[in-house]
C-alpha cells in the first residue's frame, strides 16, 4: 500500500507534521481504494491543486473550490489566523498556527 508516512508521525493539532496528512485521512487510510489515496497523495504534492498558499505561495488544495462539501481543513483543530486571507492556507503554514 503506498502512503506517504515518513515514520515522523506527531499529531499536531489534526494535522501529521511528518507528512501533513489529517488525523482522518492518516485512520481511514487502510480502508480507502488506491484511487483516493492517489488523490490525497496528489494534493499533498501539489501535483493537484486549486490555488496558491496566501502564505508562502505553494501548490494548497481546497476541497470546496474542487465541488466537495467539506474539506480536509475542516477536521483539523481551529488556528489562530488573520482574517485578512479568504482562502484556505496549505497544510505547513495551517500547522504553524497557533491552535485558538
Ligand atoms: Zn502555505
Amino acid at each position: 500500500m503506498k502512503t506517504p508516512c515518513i515514520a515522523a508521525c506527531k499529531n499536531n493539532g489534526g494535522i501529521c507534521s511528518g507528512c501533513h496528512r489529517t488525523m482522518a485521512e492518516i485512520l481511514n487510510w487502510s480502508k480507502m481504494d488506491d484511487n483516493q489515496r492517489e488523490e490525497i497523495m496528489n494534493k499533498l504534492s501539489g501535483e493537484q491543486t486549486t490555488h496558491a498558499c496566501p502564505e508562502c505561495g505553494e501548490a494548497n488544495h481546497c476541497d470546496i473550490a474542487a465541488g466537495k462539501e467539506t474539506c480536509w481543513c475542516f477536521e483539523v483543530e481551529e488556528r489562530e489566523l488573520d482574517k485578512k486571507h479568504n482562502i484556505c492556507l496549505c497544510r505547513k503554514c495551517l500547522e504553524s498556527k497557533a491552535l485558538v
